[in-house]
């Protein structure tokens, strides 16, 4: 009987769905994070069940034809890029298995394979990311740090550089270590929920190259803003007088990257006890309540409360999926539901007639009608509250103006509300188009809407998040009939 701490070698012949190997010893399958499928490895028992086992790696004997070398020193301590060690031809096919798993066990989709179009993958898997949160507290000599939590926990490791972020983050999180030190600010413990600083968001406009930086306190006030705001103005001009493959240049696989600008340093004030990163309000101390960004020909303006694609060339080619899906001539009226900051609803505004959007966050409404506005959008009107009480409601009182030829969804991970699906369903719009993050609570929802009289016709996964087994799906239903 095999028992925790015995080591042991292993084959890995299969992946899991958060993109850990699986393998047998003693007839118990054993799951082993940070290998991949093909791998021959020494592995330490961790915890022992009947008939499974997880394992830590310990040594890899014989390496998968899959395996690369990983870009990033910290990836296998870091959460964020669980599959860094995997050849990233390898990673989109882990994530188009696991989208049609989802579809056949939970969707009861048996045609999934024939109804999945190829995944849309990125040309360079790297400085993709838009939006980074950084968690602050102390290194090991005693000295603030930012950094990112080991999987799974709360413990920091500290961080110079990601390189799945815009390259002028390396040169923030510096002067932002900086800024603490010098000021003498006490950065937050969790455990005690005292000290003052709790993280540090980061959003850069890619195609405008405009940078915010937030900083979340546990306080109302940071001391010597001013040392601050210039110490982020100097990140921003280092970053732009060190020359860099990956910035300044157009046309490399991940996008045309702008010069950064700093356009906004925020403080955002969270004083509670709680794993949600930002607060409620956040105050100016620099530039504008916002930055900007543009997607194909739109601009968007996104404050910090705000959801916005963290992938600005995928999300291309995700919003030209859902606008290919939404078969839009001109006549339509479309319902945007869980809008964000109107992003759908304004990329499809000009070729419907009229587009609805639904979105519970205050700030993120009140952007939608700014982002209307700047583009000179007047069929697009916004509703605040949840999609679920909002259109059912609007619907019920005037079924002629707010009915839908073509509905989009875009939900967070737990998916659509139970009630929602049901007033869709009773809309009877001629194509629905769901965007999802999670593909298990698409295939839920698929199955719900088979059942009210809808039939997947396509779906299409965009790798959104390269590195992680997060992905993005869009699929088209139709009624059937
Ligand atoms: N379609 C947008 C946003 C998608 S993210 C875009 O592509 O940018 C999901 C959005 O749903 C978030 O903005 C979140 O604030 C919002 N949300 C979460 N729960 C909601 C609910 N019950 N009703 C309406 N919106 C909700």
């Amino acid at each position: 009987m095999m028992k925790k701490n015995d080591l042991c070698e292993i084959i890995i012949e299969d992946m899991g769905k958060d993109g850990e190997g699986i393998g047998h010893v003693d007839g118990m399958t054993v799951f082993v994070k940070d290998t991949v499928v093909g791998d021959r490895a020494k592995v330490k028992l961790m915890k022992v069940k009947k008939n499974m086992a997880f394992a830590r790696l310990m040594e890899i004997l014989e390496p998968s034809g899959c395996r690369v070398t990983p870009v990033c020193e910290n990836a296998r301590a870091c959460g964020g890029c669980t599959l860094q060690h995997i050849s990233y031809e390898k990673q989109l096919e882990l994530l188009q298995n696991h989208v049609k798993n989802c579809l056949m066990r939970i969707g009861e989709v048996r045609e999934a394979e024939t109804l999945m179009e190829p995944i849309l993958g990125m040309g360079d898997p790297f400085h993709f990311r838009n939006k980074m949160q950084f968690p602050v507290g102390l290194d090991r000599e005693g000295k603030p740090a930012l950094g990112f939590y080991a999987g799974h926990t709360h413990s920091l490791v500290p961080l110079t550089d990601c390189p799945a972020g815009h390259p002028v983050n390396r040169e923030l999180l510096r002067a932002v270590r900086e800024y603490l030190a010098e000021a003498e600010v006490p950065v937050y413990n969790e455990e005690e929920h005292k000290g003052l600083v709790r993280h540090v968001l980061t959003r850069v406009g890619f195609f405008t190259g405009q940078v915010m930086v937030c900083m979340v306190i546990n306080g109302n006030r940071l001391p010597e803003p001013e040392l601050l705001v210039r110490k982020m103005k100097e990140a921003v001009e280092v970053r732009n007088d060190t020359p860099d493959k990956a910035v300044n240049e157009s046309g490399s696989g991940n996008g045309a990257l702008q010069k950064p600008v700093l356009a906004s340093v925020a403080i955002s004030i969270n004083r509670e006890r709680t794993n949600r990163i930002l607060g409620d309000r956040s105050i100016i101390l620099y530039g504008k309540p916002y930055i900007e960004d543009r997607i194909g020909d739109i601009t968007f303006r996104i404050a910090p409360e705000s959801f916005y694609q963290v992938n600005p060339v995928q999300t291309e080619k995700l919003y030209g999926k859902a606008l290919e899906y939404a078969g839009l001539t001109g006549m339509e009226t479309v319902w945007d539901m869980y809008c964000g900051i109107g992003t759908i609803s304004l990329f499809l505004a000009k070729q419907a007639k009229q587009v609805y959007g639904v979105e519970i966050v205050p700030q993120a409404i009140e952007n939608a009608k700014e982002n209307a506005g700047i583009n000179q959008i007047e069929n697009a009107e916004f509703f605040v509250g949840k999609a679920e009480e909002v259109v059912p409601s609007l619907y019920a009182e005037e079924p002629d103006r707010y009915r839908a030829d073509v509905v989009v969804v875009d939900p967070p991970r737990k998916g659509c509300d139970p009630a929602l699906l049901a007033t869709i369903a009773a809309m009877r719009p001629d194509r629905l188009v769901y965007v999802s993050c999670d593909p298990a609570t698409l295939a839920r929802d698929i199955a719900i809407l088979t059942k009210d009289g809808f039939e997947l016709k396509k779906i299409a996964t965009v790798d959104m998040f390269p590195h992680s087994m997060h992905v993005e799906t869009v699929a088209l239903l139709t009624r059937g009939g």
